[in-house]
């Protein structure tokens, strides 16, 4: 039964480092439209059974338990998050939800024209497109299929649609895309964007990361500041992954080092996937199952009991023991096979949304 009197205090739930609950990214499909080399470079994968994903109601009461403890903030990812089906819907159900100050979405942007209105009409607030590249080859190259131009008019509708602060993610990689950071920030800044550089990270093990491919922030900076002169830190970055910065003639950018110099003391981020399973954290090689529960009836209040117990146990720092992992190929040993991957699509970053 559920108790009145509960006690669904946002302010008390906080993990055992005392990181608080708060920004949540909702996984809404494992499947998506590129194969980006860095995240998805099999041709096949194991795909979440169909059975097993969440509905959109499914999603929108789950989401509620966790703002009844401290969450504010939803993300949408995946997978690419609009390849599901009618995701303004989504949105809506999300929006009814007081306590939720601000919908987000991570998109690659290929669908994104055909959406941008409507998903703004339903009540989205932010939208962040991947975009790599501003090469039209290398982004085939990359992702394995030819649809930059359709990234392109995503980005302009998105803008059209009157969404603020878009953002542009890039995974800089070197030996990939290194040669295009100033283009990327001038870029950003002509459609009145900001592009947030992007640490190549060790997440699952398929893409063959290692740590000579990782352009790092101090690299990405040296070379800026060669650009621009003096680049300075901009103050206030709360709990945000991404430092940000601005260079002399005023253009602004930002960088997510979670690979050398990891976040992972102010993180308030979990992620729940596709299927209900519960990450704590981007490197947690298990999570919890709130699908189970969910559908077996389970009532409100130890629903948020088992969320409350979940967080407050969380000891994850994953970037943070990556990083210290030193010496020659010890990171690289700590990717996962991949028939380990094929046993669990869990532990891939598509599975879990980056
Ligand atoms: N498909 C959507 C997209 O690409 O925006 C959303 C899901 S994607 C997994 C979310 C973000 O994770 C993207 O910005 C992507 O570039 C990033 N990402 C994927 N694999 C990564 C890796 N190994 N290192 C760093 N970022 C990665
Ligand atoms: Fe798809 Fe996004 Fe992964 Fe690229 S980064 S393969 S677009 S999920
Ligand atoms: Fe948070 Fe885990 Fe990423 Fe560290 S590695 S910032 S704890 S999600």
């Amino acid at each position: 039964m559920d108790s009145p009197a509960a006690d669904h205090s946002p302010a008390s739930v906080r993990d055992a480092f005392g990181r608080p609950l708060k920004s949540l990214r909702l996984s809404v499909t494992d499947r998506c439209n590129l194969r980006c080399r860095y995240c998805m470079p099999e041709t096949d994968y194991v795909w979440l059974p169909r059975e097993d994903v969440l509905s959109f109601e499914e999603i929108a009461t789950l989401t509620g338990y966790f703002v009844d403890l401290g969450v504010d903030k939803v993300r949408l990812t995946g997978g690419e998050p609009l390849l599901r089906r009618d995701l303004p819907r989504l949105i809506r159900l999300l929006s009814h939800n007081r306590g939720i100050t601000e919908i987000a979405l991570t998109t690659n942007g290929v669908l994104l024209a055909e959406q941008a209105q409507e998903l703004y009409d339903a009540g989205l607030h932010r939208v962040t497109v991947s975009l790599d590249t501003l090469k039209p080859d290398r982004f085939r190259r990359l992702t394995g299929r030819d649809e930059f131009s359709r990234v392109l008019d995503g980005i302009e509708s998105a803008r059209a649609a009157g969404f603020p602060d878009l953002k542009l993610d890039t995974v800089a990689i070197r030996g990939v895309n290194e040669d295009e950071l100033v283009a990327l920030i001038e870029f950003a800044r002509h459609i009145h964007a900001e592009v947030r550089f992007i640490e190549y990270m060790d997440v699952g093990g398929a893409n063959e990361w290692s740590m000579d491919k990782v352009l790092s922030r101090d690299m990405m900076l040296e070379r800026l500041s060669r650009h621009y002169g003096p680049i300075t830190a901009i103050p206030g970055r709360g709990a945000a992954p991404a430092q940000r910065y601005r260079v002399p003639d005023g253009a602004s950018f930002g960088i997510i080092s979670s690979t050398t110099t990891p976040f992972c003391a102010q993180c308030d981020r979990s992620r729940v996937t596709a299927d209900g399973l519960w990450y704590l954290c981007l490197y947690a090689t298990a999570g919890i199952d709130l699908r189970g529960p969910l559908r077996m009836g389970t009532g409100p209040d130890h629903m948020r009991e088992v969320i409350r117990r979940g967080w407050v146990s969380r000891q994850d720092r994953g970037a943070e023991a990556r990083k210290a992992l030193e010496g020659p190929g010890m990171r690289e040993a700590g990717l996962i096979g991949i028939e380990r991957l094929r046993e669990d699509p869990h532990l891939e970053m598509h599975a879990r949304g980056g």
